[in-house]
């Protein structure tokens, strides 16, 4: 059997964290068993609709590198498009088929219409609060005669559809990643199917479109732990084989509250736009309540296709830890090398006005390497490469080094500009510069750092930089004179 894995969310805003996470887990189960990932969208709920939440959704997805095989796409002009022979995708547009499906229920008598006011249910829970009971339906439209029921609503009276859990006994079913899990029949509300304005409701919806859509594995939150029974009696009623079942727990924040946007960000597009690569997002929100029993914790997204196990997932919620994911930053920064690296980081030094992005890449590429593992994100790059690009105003005193005098300065200086003007251009690189610059600290019986030390500061403007002859080179020669002459004229 094919493995068909989907990703539902509710198009209520971005994606969320953990959201990137089921999507994520859902999609390596999928690919490491040759199946199909879909991306379905789960709009029953009209009020808490978001504009513009679809299409950034699948921007994340895509972002980071997810790609969807059926389901709801974008197309060249950003215009959400649908793929697959599954479809709709959408659930607003498959409301046919809910009707049909629950007008099936009603008639095999496993459904029944429910006519209670919004008024008596709140009384109801009023009440059933005031006495420390259970909240839930009390199922008082349950007995009402079908045929009497069908009277009323053909005179038109406001209803739901209700589904009939039996009253007695236990659902039992084993989850991926919980084992057995039991919940008592009579604590399961007899679940709304379909609201007053006619649409389903998410529990309805969601088991009709799992199976029309042949979903082998739910991956999902574990918010809807409990709500499994209901959608277990569903396939029961419809005779439908249920997809294996697989809870994820809550990610925490380090005090262990439920990860929310008081305590920080927690949509992928914001650390995005902090620049974070997608690479460490996906590494680090694997990570997140799976890991694979060995040291290694650096996982491109085919490895993690090849070795994630869905028996290794944690039972316990797991903590959003910033600090980790800044580490998966760097490692993934460390990686980057020429080209790539240009190409991840240039719309952030474009976008800072720095380069125009049609210069030399190979000389952009040793423009980055010059800071890429002194920053955590992307965002700090351009500030931290400024210095190259515009000479900070700085103290001449800072060109003294720790153990030299302004005096010494002002004799090594002028002779290091004398003989840094004999190396050629051919010379210009950051190794030969090394190399030269050494032998004449010997001959001359300097120290490096009388030496090192200004030269740095003369290029950098400041006291904490990269090392003399990386940013030498990368100014190239005639740029390194102009500042150390700048130097010269403030001694
Ligand atoms: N629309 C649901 C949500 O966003 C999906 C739950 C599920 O995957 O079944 O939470």
């Amino acid at each position: 059997m094919m493995v068909r894995t989907r990703f539902a969310p509710s198009p209520t805003g971005f994606l969320h964290v953990g959201g990137l996470r089921t999507a994520l887990y859902a999609y390596l189960i999928a690919k490491q068993n040759g199946g199909k990932f879909l991306l379905r969208i789960e709009d029953t709920d009209r009020k808490r609709f978001v504009e513009g939440s679809i299409e950034s959704m699948i921007s994340s997805l895509k972002w980071a590198g997810i790609e969807i095989d059926e389901g709801v796409e974008l197309d060249s002009e950003g215009k959400i498009i649908q793929v697959g022979d599954k479809g709709p995708y959408v659930q607003s547009e498959r409301l046919d088929l809910y009707k049909k499906h629950a007008d099936q229920l009603l008639a095999e008598g496993n459904a029944y219409q429910c006519f209670c006011t919004a008024e008596r249910l709140e009384d109801l829970k009023n009440y059933q609060q005031a006495n420390k009971l259970p909240t839930g339906y009390d199922k008082f439209c349950r007995d009402i005669d079908p045929s009497e029921a069908q009277k009323r609503v053909e005179s038109g009276e406001s209803h739901v559809l209700r589904l009939k859990m039996p009253k007695e006994g236990e659902s039992t079913f084993t989850d991926l990643i919980r084992g057995d899990v039991t919940f008592k029949n009579e604590l399961i509300d007899d679940q709304v199917m379909i609201k007053t304005d006619g649409f389903p409701t998410y529990h309805f919806a969601v088991v009709i479109d799992d199976h029309f859509m042949e979903i082998t594995h739910v991956v999902r939150g574990d918010e809807w732990l409990s709500s499994t029974p209901k959608h277990l009696q569903l396939y029961k009623y419809f005779n439908w084989e249920a997809p294996q079942m697989a809870h994820l727990s809550l990610l925490l924040n380090a005090d262990k509250s439920k990860l929310s946007k008081r305590q920080g960000d927690v949509a992928v597009k914001d650390y995005s736009d902090k620049g974070y690569l997608p690479q460490a997002i996906v590494n680090f929100v694997a990570f997140l309540g799976w890991n694979p029993g060995t040291e290694k914790e650096i996982f491109s997204l085919e490895e993690l296709v090849k070795e994630f196990k869905i028996e290794k997932i944690i039972k316990s919620g797991a903590v959003f830890n910033l600090e980790k994911l800044d580490w998966y930053n760097q490692q993934y920064l460390k990686i980057l090398k020429g080209q790539d690296l240009v190409k991840v980081c240039l719309p952030w030094l474009i976008n800072a006005g720095l380069v125009t992005g049609k210069e030399d890449q190979d000389w952009l590429a040793a423009v980055i390497e010059l800071e890429k593992e002194r920053v955590k994100t992307l965002v700090e790059l351009p500030e931290a490469l400024k210095f190259l690009f515009v000479l900070p105003e700085y103290d001449a005193q800072i060109l003294v080094w720790k153990k030299g005098s302004m005096d010494e300065v002002k004799k090594i200086l002028p002779l290091l500009v004398e003989f840094l003007n004999t190396i050629s251009a051919q010379d210009w690189n950051k190794e030969k510069l090394q190399s030269l610059v050494g032998e004449w600290i010997v001959k001359n019986e300097f120290s490096n750092g009388s030496v090192l030390w200004p030269l740095r500061v003369s290029l950098s403007g400041q006291q904490n930089s990269p090392g003399p002859f990386e940013i030498a080179e990368v100014l190239g020669k005639d740029k390194t004179l102009e500042r150390l002459g700048e130097a010269s004229k403030k001694i």
